[in-house]
């Protein structure tokens, strides 16, 4: 299936869209790599790609889900919190 998205920096350009601007306009690869050398350019992510070519709207900064959003312990064993809430438990 084609693309919806088209490359803003020729009218004609068959590049397929990975590039967005801080301005929101998007392009090809390569004129994404030459737009980046004038104004802030970055790759789009494929989740990205799929809601413009949705006709939804995206910000230009990442959004915050990219950052990583660990609550305290959650990596921890459970074997670990357990021992945790002991140590609390015996010098109590
Ligand atoms: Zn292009």
């Amino acid at each position: 299936m084609a693309s919806t998205l088209t490359c803003h920096m020729e009218k004609d350009c068959a590049g397929t869209v990975t590039y967005i601007d801080n301005k929101g306009y998007v392009y090809c690869t390569v004129h994404g790599c030459m737009r980046r050398s004038i104004r802030p350019c970055r790759r789009l992510t494929p989740a990205e790609l799929e809601r413009l070519e949705n006709g939804l709207t995206i910000s230009y900064t990442p959004k915050a889900v990219d950052e990583p959003s660990v609550a305290p312990f959650a990596d921890m064993p459970e074997s670990a919190k357990r021992n945790r809430a002991l140590d609390r438990w015996r010098k109590s």
